[in-house]
């Protein structure tokens, strides 16, 4: 079923049916700021069992748990080191997840057989509303079927898990658009795993130093986060980005898409607002104004998705500075390209 939530005030009957489900074991799927979750009771290893079967998640991907406040933090973490609190203080409800020492009550269902845990509170307020009525953590992923774009809008939840889950909480486009930070905070240095919507600029304020995991350094063997390993984000076609100067980039892009179009191509782009009046491609997905990552980065899931609704061939997309948002939208960029990088000359 899926329930009308834009409104939280009308949608609350609608949420206690569905903190409901959590209780029982079952799944739904909500908004968060980031993107939307498929949510099971945290402390059920059979209902996260689910999770990870819906999704066709492999089993050794650990889950986010996912808090609506401070009480019953004991039970999901052995050690609360400062870093954490002040991160918390600054940043939580939002787009960060603190990677800690395991508690005793989460099952290693969640964590993968990790002896650490992933806790994260959303800033969203159907998903806090969700998370408090059930009066339970909900360890979730991106309610996707693994490897594909994570969703955005209810719609995309639908695309992919339509008949796998029991109920869905339509609360419209999420805000940021991209998955939270991850940050690791059981070494002594913090390790960011995965940025996201609280930059790393906004970390290295608060905490000064700040590692940075590379993650395409990782491949096969065993990453610092499982997650790292798995072809993620990916549209059908293959991806690849064009870098260089700027007037190059432009050219390059449009070599390209001459070359395909002769051979019968079709060709999908992936570009700026500035630039989208000098290409002709089969598809143009215009991510916004290269000044405001934020608004691209929104906007990246919603666009990957609608070029393979278009059937293209290959996508082609333009690279970004990699700071403040910007580090989050390129690594995303990167791994649906599966790193493949075009140098225009
Ligand atoms: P998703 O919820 O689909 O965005 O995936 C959660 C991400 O958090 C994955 O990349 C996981 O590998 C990562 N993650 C979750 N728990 C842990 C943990 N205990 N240690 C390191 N990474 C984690
Ligand atoms: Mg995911």
């Amino acid at each position: 079923m899926v329930a009308n939530a834009r409104d939280l005030k009308k949608a609350k009957k609608d949420i206690q049916q569905a903190a409901e489900i959590i209780r029982r074991g079952g799944l739904v799927a909500f908004p968060t700021e980031t993107v939307y979750g498929l949510g099971a009771n945290a402390f059920s290893a059979p209902a996260v069992e689910r999770i990870f079967r819906a999704k066709g998640r492999p089993g050794d991907n650990p889950l986010i748990v996912h808090i609506s406040g401070g009480e019953g933090l004991g039970e999901l973490v052995s050690e609360v080191p400062q870093n954490f609190r002040l991160l918390a203080e600054k940043y939580w409800p939002g787009p960060l997840t603190m990677v800690l020492p395991k508690g005793l009550r989460v099952p290693r269902e969640v964590t993968a057989g990790l002896d650490t845990v992933a806790l994260r509170m959303p800033q969203h307020p159907v998903a806090l509303a969700l998370i408090r009525t059930a009066r339970l953590p909900i360890a979730a992923p991106s309610a996707n079927l693994s490897g594909r774009p994570s969703p955005t809008t209810a719609e995309h939840v639908l695309e992919d898990l339509a008949g796998r889950i029991q109920f869905l909480l339509d609360g419209g486009p999420c805000t940021v658009g991209l998955e939270s930070t991850v940050l690791d905070l059981t070494h002594k240095v913090p390790l960011l795993l995965r940025p996201g919507g609280v930059t790393l600029e906004q970390l290295q304020e608060t905490l000064g130093e700040v590692q940075v995991l590379d993650s395409m350094e990782f491949k096969d063997e065993a990453p610092p986060s499982p997650g790292l390993k798995y072809r993620h984000y990916a549209p059908r076609a293959p991806m690849f980005l064009v870098e260089g100067e700027p007037s190059r980039v432009v050219k390059e892009i449009q070599k390209i898409c001459r070359e395909n179009r002769l051979k019968g191509r079709r060709v999908g782009l992936l570009v700026t607002e500035e630039n989208r009046a000098y290409f002709r491609a089969e598809a143009i997905e215009v991510l916004g104004f290269r000044s405001s990552p934020e608004e691209m980065a929104s906007r990246l899931f919603d666009s990957l998705r609608r070029l393979d609704t278009a059937g293209v061939d290959l996508i082609l997309a333009e690279t970004f500075e990699k700071t403040g948002m910007g580090l989050a939208l390129m690594n995303r960029l990167c791994r649906a390209a599966q790193n493949r990088i075009i140098k225009a000359r």
